[in-house]
C-alpha cells in the first residue's frame, strides 16, 4: 500500500489549492480525482473576488489569472451592482474568468510544485484508526495517509462516509443552465416575469451563448433534455431563437446546506464538500479556495509535528462561521430575487440602501471576502483580519507584504527599531523581517487604523498578533500558532 502524509479526494479548485499549500510546506500530498482530465463540462463559476485574488497574490501567482480574465469594478448582490473601486486593496475589482480556466491555471501550478494527481480514479471508501486513514480507491487499490481531506464537492462521499451531518434548507427554486448555439440573435440581458429572473448572455464574440432560466417546478431528476430547454425558452421569450444545439445543459438549485463539523478525527472537509448554496454573488469557488488556504499551513504543521493536532480545530472554528455567513447572504439574495410585487418593493428598497456608501461597503466587503475577521481575541483591529499588502522598505530594497508570503511561511514584521526581539527559538519556522512603511493604514469597512509597531502574520495572510515587540503576548502567540520555542544553545 502506498503511503502519503495527506490524501486529497477531489482535484477541483479547492483540492488543487490545498495541494499547492501543502506542497509549499514540503508535505507529501497526493490528489485523487475522478475526472480523467482537468476539462470541465460547462462554465460554473464565472470569476474571482478580491480576497481570492489577494490570496493568489500572496503566493506570487495572481498575474497568471489576471492575464487570462477581464476586470470589472462592480460586483452584484442579487443583481444590484456594488462599485468597489474605492476599496483599499490592489485588487479592487472582480476578475471575470470561467472556472475551466481557473482550474487549468491552478492545475498547472500544482504540477510545477510536483504534486501527483491520480486522475480517472475515485475514492470509494476509507477507514480511519489512531495513526492514519486507509483510503480505498476505484480499481481495487488503496493508499495509506495520516490525513484525508474531502474536497470532493457537494455530494461528498467523504462527508457521508465520515457520518458528518449536512444540515440546512432543501431547494425552493431550480434553474436550468445551458451553453447554446442559436441561429437568431437572442435578447441579451435579464428578463423578469412571474416565474422569476432569466438571463441570456455571452461574454465575448465567438463564445457560446449562456442561458439561465428559472424553472416552474423544483423537483427534477437528472439533467434537462434539449426538448425541455426549447420548451422553457419558448415559455419565457415566446421563441427558441432558432436553437441549433447545446454543448452543455444542466440545472442547479438554491439548496443551502453546511457540514456541522469540518473535521472528524483524521478526516477533514473543504469547499463544496463542506458547504453548498446557490451561486448568487459568485462565492462558492472563492470560499473553497480560501478554506484551503486556511487549512493548508495548519495541516502541514500538524503533519510535520510543529504543532499539536488541536491546531486543526481552529480550521473549523474560523471557517465554519465564514461559510455560514455565505449561506445566509445567498438565502437573502434568492429571497430578493423573488418575482412578486412585494419582493420587488423590497428589492427597490435594498437598491436604494445599497446606493449609500456605508451599506454598499459593508455588503461588498462581505461578498469580496475582504472583511473576514477570525476571532483571535482582543487587541489591535488588525488581529484576526487580513494583512494589507503594504509597500515596505527593507535593507534589501523595496518589497511588498504579499511578496514576503510567497513561500507560505509565517512572518514577524518589525516596523520599529530593529533588534527588539530575539526570534531564535522560532527562527526555523518564522521569518523576522525589519522594514519601514510610510503611509496610512486603511482597512476595508473599518477605514484608517493606527499603525502597529510590529505584526505576526500567518501564512494565510491573517494577523495573529499586532503590538509592541516587548508585549509578553508575542511569545505566547508564536507558540500558539507556530509551535513551542526550540531551546537555543
Ligand atoms: C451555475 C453555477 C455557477 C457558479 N458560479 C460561481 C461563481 O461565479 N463564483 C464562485 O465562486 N462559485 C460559483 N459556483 C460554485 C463553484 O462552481 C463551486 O463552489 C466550486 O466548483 C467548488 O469547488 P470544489 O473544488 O470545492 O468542488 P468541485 O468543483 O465540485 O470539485 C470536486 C471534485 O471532486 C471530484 N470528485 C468527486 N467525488 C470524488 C471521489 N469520490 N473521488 C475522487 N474525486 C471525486 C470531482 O470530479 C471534482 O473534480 C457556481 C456553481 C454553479 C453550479
Amino acid at each position: 500500500m502506498t503511503e502519503h502524509a495527506v490524501v486529497i479526494a477531489g482535484g477541483g479548485p479547492t483540492g488543487l489549492m490545498l495541494a499547492a499549500e501543502l506542497a509549499l510546506a514540503g508535505i507529501d500530498v497526493v490528489i485523487v480525482e475522478r475526472r480523467a482530465s482537468q476539462d470541465l463540462d460547462g462554465s460554473r463559476a464565472g470569476g474571482l473576488h478580491s480576497r481570492t485574488i489577494e490570496v493568489l497574490d500572496q503566493r506570487g501567482i495572481a498575474e497568471r489569472f489576471l492575464a487570462a480574465g477581464q476586470l470589472h469594478q462592480a460586483l452584484g448582490f442579487s443583481g444590484i451592482h456594488l462599485d468597489i473601486s474605492d476599496f483599499p486593496t490592489r485588487h479592487n475589482y472582480v476578475l471575470a474568468l470561467w472556472q475551466s480556466h481557473i482550474e487549468r491555471i491552478l492545475a498547472d501550478w500544482v504540477g510545477e510544485l510536483g504534486v501527483p494527481n491520480l486522475r480517472g480514479r475515485e475514492v470509494v471508501g476509507f477507514a480511519q484508526d489512531d495513526t492514519g486513514v486507509d483510503v480505498e480507491l476505484s480499481g481495487d487499490s488503496s493508499l495509506r495517509a495520516e490525513y484525508l481531506v474531502g474536497c470532493d464537492g457537494g455530494r461528498s462521499l467523504i462527508r457521508k462516509e465520515a457520518g458528518i451531518d449536512f444540515t440546512g434548507l432543501d431547494p425552493s427554486t431550480s434553474w436550468m443552465i445551458a451553453e447554446v448555439e442559436m441561429d437568431e440573435e437572442p435578447e441579451f440581458g435579464f428578463r423578469h416575469d412571474r416565474v422569476g429572473t432569466h438571463a441570456v448572455n455571452r461574454r465575448e464574440d465567438g463564445e457560446p451563448i449562456r442561458v439561465v432560466l428559472t424553472e416552474r417546478r423544483v423537483e427534477h431528476t437528472g439533467d434537462p433534455s434539449m426538448g425541455e430547454l426549447r420548451e422553457a425558452l419558448v415559455a419565457v421569450y415566446g421563441t427558441d431563437y432558432g436553437l441549433r444545439g447545446a454543448s452543455w445543459i444542466s440545472r442547479f438549485t438554491d439548496m443551502t446546506r453546511q457540514a456541522v463539523s469540518y473535521r472528524h478525527g483524521r478526516v477533514l472537509l473543504a469547499g463544496d464538500a463542506a458547504h453548498v448554496h446557490p451561486p448568487q454573488g459568485g462565492q462558492g469557488l472563492n470560499t473553497g479556495v480560501q478554506d484551503a488556504v486556511n487549512l493548508g499551513w495548519k495541516l502541514a504543521q500538524v503533519v510535520n509535528q510543529t504543532s499539536p493536532e488541536g491546531l486543526l480545530d481552529t480550521y473549523h472554528a474560523e471557517r465554519h462561521p465564514v461559510g455560514a455567513r455565505v449561506l445566509h447572504n445567498t438565502m437573502a439574495q434568492v429571497a430578493l430575487g423573488r418575482p412578486d410585487d412585494r419582493h420587488q418593493a423590497l428589492r427597490d428598497t435594498m437598491t436604494d440602501l445599497l446606493s449609500m456608501d456605508e451599506p454598499r461597503r459593508c455588503i461588498a466587503a462581505m461578498l469580496s471576502g475582504l472583511d473576514i475577521h477570525y476571532d483571535l481575541g482582543e487587541g489591535h483591529p488588525l488581529r484576526g483580519r487580513r494583512m494589507p499588502d503594504l509597500d515596505l522598505h527593507t535593507a534589501d530594497g523595496p518589497t511588498r507584504v504579499f511578496t514576503l508570503l510567497h513561500d507560505a511561511r509565517p512572518v514577524l514584521l518589525d516596523l520599529g527599531e530593529p533588534g527588539g526581539f530575539d526570534i531564535s527559538p522560532w527562527a526555523n519556522r518564522v521569518r523576522l523581517v525589519d522594514a519601514r512603511h510610510d503611509g496610512v493604514w486603511q482597512l476595508p469597512v473599518l477605514g484608517e487604523v493606527a499603525a502597529p509597531p510590529a505584526l505576526l502574520i500567518r501564512p494565510d495572510g491573517h494577523v495573529a498578533w499586532a503590538g509592541d515587540l516587548a508585549d509578553p503576548e508575542l511569545p505566547q502567540a508564536l507558540a500558539t500558532w507556530f509551535g513551542a520555542a526550540t531551546p537555543v544553545h
